[in-house]
């Protein structure tokens, strides 16, 4: 018979084998792409449950992505033969989130309080701005939004943060009085989410031990992009008694630009006293071309605490490199290289695509549209961010939390019925005289009507939707909202409203399937269900609008950023767009350590992939807007030559004329900004594809470019000097 424990560490080498079996002490694990980080942290977890030492009750797991989460817990689930349901496992917020609902009243929230995403949050703080009556000329919302989060991911509140000048005190006085209104309303940002659960912590004694007396285990991946409240709050969980396993590369950290500090691993070292730092050096993804690759780029740059790998691999195949004349030519470069892999039998999920921004995906996607090849992009505009859905989820919202101002001004006139800006105003002056939220002052205003139109329908029909939900599943309830909101009516009745329907059926669906899942809800110490199934299928709602994706389980090639691929692996990897100015992005140059957070993000992309690397880059590109003419990226120049087949060279091509821009465009500085006759929204004709709307435009005088939804026939980019659309 064989012996679990050594099937579970049957190949680790000893390394690995040492990091696996240390001892209850705490520890880091450096190490660089692809040597078994994230391995290691999962056969631990494995090992330390299998020889008895704790249980998946005592462990907390913390990881990058809801995804790196599932799939920590489904190759668990294939080591071990025992239910790790009870285990702590995901994201920093997706664990402060369990922890606040089950503690809502000590942190002082409601029991159904709601997460805000980046636009709810905007959008929040532009109210917050008109009502406080400052400029946004001066105080553009997007600065202030940037402005509050890197507070609160530094720990810090309103009172706490420094202000030297006249600016700085009105902008905490805007963090202040935003902070106020989401309390008010019973709604909490991401940034809030780590910061109130960390207050909890430390200010409730009771809760902390709790939890400290529970989670022996700290496990933590990626731990390189942690922020300094996510540290502080890992060390409140540990606590003087329990340790923590770390593991990360700092080589890979991309987050600075929310945070992330790397310097978090030497305080790391010394707060927990470290005595085991075990490195890794032996890669077991990559051949030794594409190694050797990533390894001459990262010694470009200085700050680094310095590590090697190697590989037994071998050198495999040589790294590819193209060099298109246009974007659109490097586009149709790629899509011709995956189908010619995927003839050649590789799946299409094993191949990748990044980018440095998403700006770049839209003429990517269009050429594997136009080829016919299914794809999924990581970090577009995914299902619970596509406004239908948004409708329909703040209904959802104003069911469970009828002061959620958020969510009631998102749908108060959505579909119409009659309430203007006017109305609205009175409304949101009501509020702020009795200081309630608007639901209240709808209420007090409205008295008793009947579902319909006007305030006063408004409120009958969220008090009948409150009413009727009572005792409904949730996949009944989210038929009710969808229903009785008039949102079905509306986009039946709207000609291109057939995508938007189908979406709210898919939002049932979503119901179903959540219902279905094991998800394991969060219970307070006394067993109580925190958290109504509605509630927590709002907060998963907003956590994991980042990740959900359609079309789960069919072979599609992966799009993403390279952020979006930290973590991952493939057989095949493309990058594209390595131009100066794209990657490194120009903004890098303005930074301090801009340059080397752009390198370690190239030696990110290039440690994707097993067999195959592509680079690419493109002589011009139109890029938001604009012609820009690009010249290749430093990263290409920093790997040797000898690892290198270039696909095609500079001179075979003559540029300008078979180019699909004028030869004679003038240089992208000398061009005169986009002017646009109409406005988003405008209704259009065209002659083919019949009546639209236009959604997007890009371009200037010359080249002005509209993308136009026409429903059934989808979106389409048109050039509208050629196009004649007719507006309506
Ligand atoms: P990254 O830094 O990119 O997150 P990582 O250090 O977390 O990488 P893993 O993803 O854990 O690395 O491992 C990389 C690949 O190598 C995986 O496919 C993993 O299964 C494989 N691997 C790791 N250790 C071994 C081993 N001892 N024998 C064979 N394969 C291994
Ligand atoms: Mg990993």
């Amino acid at each position: 018979m064989t012996n679990p424990t050594t099937t579970l560490l049957d190949g680790l080498n000893e390394k690995q084998l040492e990091a696996v079996t240390l001892p209850h002490q705490s520890a880091l694990i450096l190490a660089g792409a692809g040597s078994g980080k994230t391995r290691v942290l999962t056969t631990r977890i494995a090992w330390l449950i299998q020889t008895g030492q704790v249980s998946p009750h005592g462990i907390l797991s913390v990881t990058f992505t809801n995804k790196a989460a599932k799939e920590m817990l489904t190759r668990l689930g294939a080591m071990l033969p025992i239910n790790i349901r009870g285990m702590w496992a995901g994201t920093f917020h997706g664990l402060c989130n369990r922890l606040l609902r089950a503690h809502h009243r000590e942190a002082e929230l409601p029991p159904t309080f709601q997460i805000l995403d980046t636009a709810d949050q905007l959008s929040a703080i532009k109210r917050v701005m008109k009502a406080m009556n400052i400029d946004d000329e001066k105080f553009p919302p997007k600065q202030v939004l940037g402005y509050i989060n890197s507070c609160k991911e530094e720990g810090l509140r309103a009172y706490a943060v420094d202000a030297y000048d006249s600016h700085s005190q009105r902008m905490r006085e805007i963090f202040e009085e935003y902070d106020k209104q989401c309390q008010r309303e019973g709604v909490v940002d991401f940034a809030e989410l780590l910061l109130r659960c960390y207050e909890l912590l430390s200010s409730n004694k009771s809760i902390r031990e709790h939890y400290q007396q529970r989670f022996k285990y700290i496990l933590v991946d990626e731990f390189q992009d942690t922020n300094r409240l996510q540290y502080l709050w890992l060390k409140l969980l540990a606590g003087t008694n329990n340790c923590i396993f770390a593991v990360g590369d700092d080589d890979q950290s991309i987050y600075a630009f929310r945070g992330a500090r790397v310097g978090n691993m030497r305080d790391f070292e010394h707060d927990f006293n470290v005595q085991n730092v075990v490195k890794l050096e032996q890669n077991y993804r990559s051949h030794s071309n594409i190694l050797d690759a990533a390894n001459a780029i990262i010694m470009h740059n200085r700050n680094r605490l310095g590590k090697n790998l190697w590989t037994s691999a071998g050198k495999g195949e040589p790294i590819r490199i193209y060099e298109g004349y246009n974007d659109k030519d490097e586009a149709v470069f790629i899509v011709d290289e995956i189908k010619a892999l995927h003839k050649e039998g590789i799946e299409l999920s094993q191949i990748a695509l990044l980018y440095r921004s998403n700006a770049q995906s839209r003429i990517l996607e269009h050429e594997l549209f136009s080829a016919g090849l299914p794809y999924r992009v990581y970090g577009g505009l995914r299902f619970f961010e596509r406004a239908e859905v948004k409708h329909a989820l703040a209904y959802l919202r104003l069911i469970a939390n009828g002061d959620d101002d958020t969510a009631l001004l998102r749908v108060i006139n959505f579909p119409t019925r009659g309430i203007g800006a006017r109305s609205l105003e009175q409304l949101q002056e009501l509020a702020r005289q009795q200081d309630s939220s608007l639901w209240q002052a709808a209420c007090a205003k409205a008295g008793d009507g009947r579902p319909g139109r006007g305030l006063e329908g408004f409120v009958a029909l969220v008090k009948q939707m409150q009413e009727e939900s009572i005792g409904l599943t949730l996949a009944e309830q989210v038929e009710l909202a969808t229903r009785l909101s008039g949102l079905r009516d509306h986009y039946a009745a709207d000609k291109e409203g057939e995508d938007r329907l189908a979406n709210l059926d898919e939002l049932v669906n979503a119901a179903i399937a959540f219902m279905n899942q094991d998800i394991g809800m969060p219970v307070d110490e006394n067993g109580e269900v925190a958290m109504s199934m509605l509630a927590q299928f709002l907060a998963h709602a907003s956590l994991e609008a980042g990740e959900h994706q359609a079309d789960v389980g069919r072979d599609a090639l992966q799009l993403m950023t390279v952020h979006a691929a930290k973590g991952l692996e493939f057989h095949t990897v493309f990058i594209s767009g390595l131009e100066e100015g794209l990657f490194p992005h120009e903004q890098s140059s303005y930074e301090s350590n801009g340059l080397e957070e752009e390198r370690r993000l190239m030696y990110v992309a290039v440690t994707r992939a097993r067999q195959r690397l592509y680079l690419s880059f493109a002589q011009s590109r139109m890029l938001h807007g604009q012609v820009r003419y690009g010249i290749p990226s430093r990263f290409l120049d920093e790997i040797p030559e000898a690892l290198v087949k270039r696909l095609n060279t500079v001179s075979n091509k003559s540029y300008g004329s078979t180019s699909q821009y004028p030869a004679a465009a003038p240089a992208p500085a000398a061009r005169p900004q986009a002017s646009m006759p109409w406005k988003i929204g405008q209704a259009v004709a065209h002659s083919k594809f019949g009546q639209g709307v236009v959604v997007n435009y890009e371009g200037n005088a010359n080249d002005l470019r509209v993308q136009v939804n026409f429903g059934r026939e989808g979106l389409k980019w048109l050039a509208l000097e050629y196009a004649k659309l007719e507006p309506l």
